[in-house]
């Protein structure tokens, strides 16, 4: 899968490529990151890429010139990518769309900065906006860093376990169940026996039902949306029960 990001601070994406689990997925060839700057698109002494806002008012805006060079030799470079724009205004990423975004060859991503990109080009050029929450960061490439880690983790041979993505949170439409690890007991505090006991079975009963619990505790609609089986219902009433014995 290949990700052209286009930026005015591709060295915020240094950090990001060389290590973890993005680093490993492009290391490994399963993903491509470029990277492509406006700034390197200006013909102007002072490599000008925003301009203010026609209408007046506070903030810049990003230039259509420079970033539509950019995007045109992005394009040429991935023609089988589809284009787009990280914005708070774009339709709100969930565990979900990240398939569908995996399920195509490639992205060029254009990250924003000001108050955002002329409009004009998001009318030639973008197949999707994306947002990564309903609040305001200062630049796109902490969103496209958001979307392509979570995309890279889920192409195959990314993680360092097989079955890693597929017990995260939202992927079955519960939230995790809790993790731990040694020691047995550390400032008192005991791991709970379960987990000790070798009995797989159990353990995994166990997992699910505090996997529905905690969905029910702190996103109780996920539960609505996703249904729950016989056995499910069953775990999740005992949690719920001592959950409220334990008040
Ligand atoms: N004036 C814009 C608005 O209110 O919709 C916000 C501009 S923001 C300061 C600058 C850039 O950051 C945007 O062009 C976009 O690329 C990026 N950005 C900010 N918040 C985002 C979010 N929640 N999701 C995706 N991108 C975001």
């Amino acid at each position: 899968m290949r990700f052209d990001v286009i930026s005015l601070f591709p060295d915020l994406f240094r950090i990001l490529a060389g290590q973890g689990v993005v680093g490993r997925a492009l290391e490994r060839g399963s993903a491509e990151l470029h990277l492509w700057n406006p700034r390197d698109y200006t013909r102007d002494p002072h490599r000008t890429v925003d301009d203010r806002p026609y209408g007046g008012g506070p903030g810049m805006v990003m230039k259509m010139e420079p970033l539509q060079a950019a995007i045109e030799d992005a394009k040429r470079a991935a023609p089988d990518s589809e284009v787009a724009y990280v914005t708070p205004q774009g339709r709100t990423l969930v565990q979900d769309t990240l398939a569908e975004i995996a399920a195509k060859p490639g992205w060029i991503l254009i990250a924003g900065r000001y108050e955002g990109i002329d409009e004009r080009l998001v009318e030639r050029y973008v197949d999707a906006e994306w947002s990564i929450g309903d609040y305001v960061v200062s630049g796109g490439e902490l969103p496209a860093m958001v979307i392509m880690d979570a995309v890279m983790r889920l192409l195959p041979g990314t993680l360092g376990h097989k079955d890693s993505a597929r017990q995260d949170s939202y992927v079955d439409g519960l939230l995790d169940f809790p993790h731990y690890t040694r020691p047995e007991t550390v400032a008192g505090a005991r791991v709970p026996q379960v987990l000790l006991s070798g009995d797989h079975q159990a353990i995994a009963r166990w997992r699910l039902q505090q996997a529905l619990g905690r969905t029910w505790l702190r996103r109780p609609e996920l539960l609505e949306r996703r249904g729950l089986s016989a056995e499910e219902k069953v775990l999740l009433n005992a949690f719920i029960q001592a959950h409220r014995d334990a008040e």
